[in-house]
């Protein structure tokens, strides 16, 4: 099946089962002063759960897409490192606003899987709330007989309070949740080591393809739970996870989701994309450049979409807030695409027509504003790379410093703060970069910080974030003075007072020309 058929076969399924389809929320949030994008299918429900709207459908199906790199749900550190968390992604969901509630779901969760899509049974785990005596919750015993019908008892697990019970905030709706994960690994393997224990256990190839949260409770300010008078459904299905599986990938880059993509930044920088290729201190020989070829290409694959769609439902690069987020992760692209894969000229952009059309008639916005969304993505192109090369160069001075240092400091009565074991238990050991040269890289350079220790640890060592952050919190407090004294334009221009210069703002900052011609 085709990714487009995966997607029209959930939807349809749904619908068949007395559902109305939805269309997704936009994926930038306007109005809600908590969340700067939406980061789950259930977001644009949320008041319907706080019981503050009613619900037009009993019954809903959609898919939503997601962001999740900032806030409680940050996933951009995975991205292009692993194989199945994306910064922007489409969650598939079906609802039920008090009409049915945990068979009906269970049952049709597991008909969707296992009929319609084939799923072979055995690769299958699900998992039920245990319960948490301290905090008075109750195990979850109905979802686990109702999964007994179907799944063999050692497929079916027990899960703690973290990853199996659902909380809207402090306050507010929340109750017990059932995960379905799926092991992918080859049959030798799966025969050696049990999938059980390794379901939350990170593992590459066995993963969470789908979530089922039965929302029955309400917490109140005193922190007791009392039963909602009605309850209801809430689930999200990881479309690009999903695809893997059924294509039978052992990554969501390998499926028509993203290899269109991908083999068009292989060719066009003379590259082949090794989708097996290991990172540094795995199998022989350690790091390849094949790996850091490889990676580039996930992220600019995976960045593109969120940048894209972020723009496309309003929200422009800028310095500060939400266009901020956009900007660093469009920097942060860019970087690969220029050092690691060679683009010296503005070449990021060019994947947004590709994009426009895979999500033709799923997700028409992008494609009506397909010319302008390059736009905004070329000319922050074009500003990022007047000052990359220079940031590079200085970022490769300071380096070959501290490397000098290095060995002078690796003494081992020096080692205690700056020395960890990696997962491997190599011991590595790091030094600190100066955080007053991380933000003369932000504030004249464009590096967003995080670029910035994302460079050093490809180069094992960290940022002094403690004197990064008081640099930048002068330089805030002189902003502002600034703003207030000489320059009253600012003073229309900044909606909020985390002014974030990134250098070099009059000539790049797409968001900024068009605000200041507001004015
Ligand atoms: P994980 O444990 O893998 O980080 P999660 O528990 O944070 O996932 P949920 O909040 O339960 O995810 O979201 C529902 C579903 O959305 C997940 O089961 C998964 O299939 C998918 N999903 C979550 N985060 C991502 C992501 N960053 N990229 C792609 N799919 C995701
Ligand atoms: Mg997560
Ligand atoms: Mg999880
Ligand atoms: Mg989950």
């Amino acid at each position: 099946m085709t990714a487009k058929e995966i997607r029209q076969a959930f939807l349809d399924f749904f619908a068949a089962k007395g559902h109305t389809i939805v269309p997704s929320a936009p994926i930038v949030v306007k109005n809600d002063p908590t969340l700067m994008f939406t980061n789950a299918g259930m977001n644009q429900f949320k008041d319907i759960f706080l019981g503050e709207a009613p619900a037009k459908y009993p019954r809903v199906a959609d898919t939503q897409r997601c962001l999740r790199v900032s806030g409680k749900h940050n996933d951009l550190e995975e991205v292009g490192i692993d194989t199945y968390h994306h910064t922007m992604f489409e969650m598939l969901g079906n609802w039920s606003f008090g009409d049915y509630f945990k068979k009906e779901a269970i049952d049709w969760s597991w008909e969707l899987l296992t009929e319609v899509y084939k799923l072979p049974k055995d690769r299958l785990y699900v998992t039920y709330f245990e319960g948490d005596a301290k905090e008075g919750l109750e195990k979850d015993t109905e979802t686990l007989n109702l999964w007994k019908q179907y799944v063999a008892e050692d497929h079916i697990l027990p899960g703690n309070k973290k990853d199996n019970f659902w909380e809207m905030g402090e306050t507010g709706p929340c109750g017990p949740c059932s995960e379905i994960h799926f092991d992918s690994r080859p049959d030798n393997e799966r025969a050696e080591v049990s999938g059980a224990t390794l379901v939350n256990a990170d593992h590459d190839q066995v993963i969470e393809i789908w979530n089922n949260v039965f929302m029955q409770f309400n917490r109140v300010k005193d922190g007791s739970l009392h039963p909602l008078p009605a309850k209801h459904v809430d689930t999200g299905m990881g479309f690009e996870r999903l695809v893997r599986v059924l294509q039978g990938k052992t990554s969501n880059y390998d499926t028509d989701v993203f290899q269109e993509m991908i083999q068009f930044i292989a060719q066009k920088s003379g590259k082949t994309y090794n989708s097996k290729a290991l990172p540094p201190g795995e199998g022989l020989g350690g790091a390849s450049s094949d790996w850091n070829d490889a990676v580039a290409m996930r992220v600019m694959a995976d960045h593109i979409r969120a940048i894209s769609f972020a723009i496309a439902d309003g929200q422009l690069p800028a310095s500060n807030k939400a266009g901020y987020v956009i900007r660093r992760i469009l920097r942060r692209a860019v970087r690969y695409s220029y050092q690691t894969l060679g683009f010296k000229e503005p070449f990021f952009n060019q994947l947004v027509p590709l994009l426009a059309e895979q999500f033709k008639g799923v997700f028409d916005e992008l494609y009506t504003q397909k010319d302008f969304v390059q736009k905004v993505i070329r000319e922050e192109e074009i500003s990022f790379l007047r000052t990359l090369q220079r940031g590079i160069d200085l970022f490769e001075t300071e380096i070959e410093i501290l490397k000098k240092n290095t060995d002078f400091l690796a003494s081992p009565e020096n080692t205690e703060d700056w020395s960890e074991k990696t997962k491997d238990g190599i011991e590595k050991y790091y030094t600190t970069i100066d955080g007053n040269f991380a933000f003369e890289l932000y504030d004249t350079f464009g590096f967003p910080i995080d670029l910035t220790e994302l460079m050093a640890r490809e180069r094992g060592f960290k940022v002094n974030m403690e004197v990064f952050n008081k640099a930048l919190q002068e330089q805030k407090t002189r902003s502002r003075a600034a703003t207030a004294i000489d320059t009253g334009d600012w003073t229309v221009l900044q909606d909020d007072d985390s002014v974030e210069f990134t250098g070099y703002d009059e000539t790049e900052s797409v968001a900024h020309i068009i605000k200041y011609r507001k004015v």
